[in-house]
Order: structure tokens, then C-alpha cells, then sequence
């Protein structure tokens, strides 16, 4: 939210738990596997990586490391 300044403040609505982490894969992904080999239970790789979206709140330690791992920075982790 933004006061007259034109500066965010919080509002004090997020709440612990709410902020979980959402995994998306960009059209860049070139299959090349790394992320799977860093964290099968999240990521599987066939044409290109996909997420197994109930299994990242678990594995958000590995979800980071493979996503600096990947080449070309197609994990966005958010
Ligand atoms: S590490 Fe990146 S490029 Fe490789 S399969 Fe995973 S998302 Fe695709």
C-alpha cells in the first residue's frame, strides 16, 4: 500500500503461513535435469522441468538450490 508520499508501509496483514512459496518453470528450460537431480520430490523432467507443487513446502531448502543451480534460470521461486 502506498501513503500520500508515494511510500509502501505495511499493513500488517500478512500473516505467519501465509506466505508460502509458489514454483513456476519458464518456457527457457532446456530439460537438462539438474533440478531433479538436486530434489526429485519436487521436480521431474521430461520435456521440460515440472513442479509437484505439494511437495516444495517440504523441500524449500533443495526448491532454492536447484533453482541457482539451474542454467538458465528457469525456476522462478517466488
Ligand atoms: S535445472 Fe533448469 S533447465 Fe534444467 S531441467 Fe530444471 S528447470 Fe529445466
Amino acid at each position: 500500500m502506498y501513503n500520500k508520499h508515494g511510500l509502501i508501509f505495511k499493513t500488517g496483514d500478512i500473516k505467519k503461513g501465509e506466505n508460502k512459496m509458489t514454483v513456476t518453470i519458464e518456457d527457457s528450460c532446456i530439460a537438462c535435469g539438474a533440478c531433479e537431480s538436486i530434489c526429485d520430490a519436487v521436480f521431474s523432467v521430461e520435456d521440460k522441468a515440472v513442479v509437484n507443487a505439494a511437495n516444495v513446502e517440504a523441500n524449500k531448502d533443495a526448491v532454492q538450490e536447484a533453482a541457482g543451480a539451474c542454467p538458465v534460470s528457469a525456476i522462478i521461486v517466488e
